[in-house]
């Protein structure tokens, strides 16, 4: 089981947590996030040591533990986990000084600084746990997830982890408890599995353990058909593919962290996403299986901020080989990730969607790639628009129909949404759609309504 930030952030959360762990005598290992709003802070955190001005952020965050500990805890335990959190701040000072001195915040000071965050929740809650199911035990990540390289999103090395696993975990009843997003690299560095990574370290736990599934607990009640802060109306999918939950992640739906899907995908474990505040409420499963026949034909509507469209076009890339290679090689080269790619028929551009904090470094990339070409007439200069989202419509079972994409352009257009740029992956599970962002909520809405909605409409 994993529990996020929302959840263990306050005392009744986690009591909730402890009832849910208890009614669950087969529960073997919980992966806990950090305090909701801690790994934040403690991004601020090094900008502030940067400029030395961090002693206000410190203290927020050693208040927001002891505020916990106090009202979590029984007196008799305080003194021991006042210390430890004291310890942490401590440290965390120690490497803020360090960081303003040298005035130099690399990946490495960063990834040490944000897991305070995963090691202060991890040990609060184990004390709390311990109160109620004696046998149980703090198991730091960093000793058995190892990464291979990267340090803010590393690369996990799941032989030596699961190796790991299996010399450090007895079979017997013990309940594990480990800090969510920490792991180590072969020197012994602290490494991260990026914003958002305790769900992906659950999965990481759950495969070296070979379970039998995964519970992720979270704020809402599982996968939702849009992100319930811009539709109203939003309903629970009760179940979907791997894929499909992939698909929905990977565009933005933040209660799941795509990575987490490949580790369960291997091992064909199943998993369920469920809500601490309403656990009798079934949660969303995600499984191995085929689409359920009965399902929507769409499962879910997910949109990812801040894009930018960069477009290479004209008449010189008409007939000639190689011109997308040599764009998407010069845009790898400059280390931008694509997210999106279409190309016109004709051949005559090529549209293809980034990170908008990439925009500059993909556009300068290209111009000299095609510098020779440009200066010719060949290619245009390059074109960059930004101030876009990407929306995204995934099911797998808009393969089996037609008209799906129509009716998603339809509904835009009647709503006087103007469409960017348009992509179907060849799976046909998702068709994704570049819009301007002024226009993400309406555009949101309309098609959540048209594909979901029932009689009652919001104006
Ligand atoms: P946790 O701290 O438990 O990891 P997150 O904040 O990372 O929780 O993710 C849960 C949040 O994801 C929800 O509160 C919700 O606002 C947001 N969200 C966005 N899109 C979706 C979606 N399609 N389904 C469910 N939640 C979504
Ligand atoms: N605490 C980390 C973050 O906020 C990891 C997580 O919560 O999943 O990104
Ligand atoms: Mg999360």
């Amino acid at each position: 089981m994993k529990f996020g930030g929302s959840s263990v952030a306050t005392a009744s959360g986690l009591n909730r947590i402890k009832d849910i762990i208890l009614q669950n005598p087969k529960v073997k290992a919980i992966v806990v996030s950090a305090l909701k709003g801690c790994t934040n802070q403690l991004e601020q955190l090094g900008e502030e040591a940067l400029r030395g001005t961090f002693t206000a952020t410190l203290e927020a965050i050693k208040t927001l533990h002891l505020k916990l500990v106090e009202e979590l805890l029984p007196e008799e335990k305080h003194s021991d986990v006042i210390i430890f959190v004291q310890k942490k701040i401590n440290e965390l000072e120690t490497l803020c000084n360090s960081i303003q001195a040298l005035q130099e915040l690399s990946d490495r000071s960063r990834a040490r600084i944000l897991s305070y965050g995963e090691v202060l929740s991890s040990f609060i809650i184990t004390k709390f746990l311990e109160i109620h199911k004696s046998k149980t035990q703090l198991l730091d990540s960093r000793e058995v997830i190892k990464t291979s390289s990267g340090i803010l999103k590393g690369v996990v090395d799941y032989e030596q982890t699961n190796a790991n696993f299996k010399s450090r975990v007895e079979a017997d009843d013990m309940l594990y408890v480990l800090p969510g997003f920490i792991a180590s690299n072969a020197s012994g560095e602290t490494t991260l599995l990026g914003r958002g990574g305790s769900d992906y370290t659950a999965a990481i736990v759950a495969g070296a353990l070979e379970a039998s599934c995964l519970e992720i607990w979270s704020d809402v009640d599982g996968m939702l058909t849009a992100d319930p802060r811009v539709v109203k109306e939003v309903r629970t999918i009760k179940s979907m593919t791997y894929n499909e939950a992939f698909e929905l992640s990977h565009f933005g739906a933040k209660v799941l962290y795509p990575p987490t899907v490949r580790p369960l995908m291997q091992r064909q474990i199943p998993l369920y996403l469920k809500n601490t505040f309403n656990p009798e409420s079934e949660g969303t499963l995600i499984h191995t299986g085929e689409a359920d026949p009965d399902e929507d034909n769409i499962k879910g509507i997910s949109s990812l901020p801040n894009i930018a469209v960069i477009t290479l076009s004209g008449v010189g890339m008409v007939g000639v080989k190689g011109t997308s290679g040599r764009a998407f090689s010069a845009l790898d080269r400059a280390g931008v990730n694509v997210i999106l790619i279409t190309q016109s028929c004709s051949e005559h551009s090529i549209s293809i969607g980034i990170e908008r904090s990439e925009e500059v470094a993909a556009e300068n990339a290209l111009s000299e790639e095609f510098a020779s070409e440009i200066h010719r007439g060949l290619i245009n200069p390059i074109g960059v628009d930004n101030d876009l989202i990407i929306i995204a419509l995934v099911g797998e079972k808009m393969k089996e129909l037609t008209g799906m994409s129509g009716k998603a352009f339809g509904v835009l257009g009647e709503n006087g949404v103007n469409i960017r740029a348009i992509a179907q992956g060849s799976s046909e599970r998702n068709i994704s759609i570049v819009i301007d962002r002024k226009n993400q909520a309406k555009a949101i809405n309309v098609l959540h309504e048209r594909f979901f909605g029932e009689s009652t409409k919001t104006v």
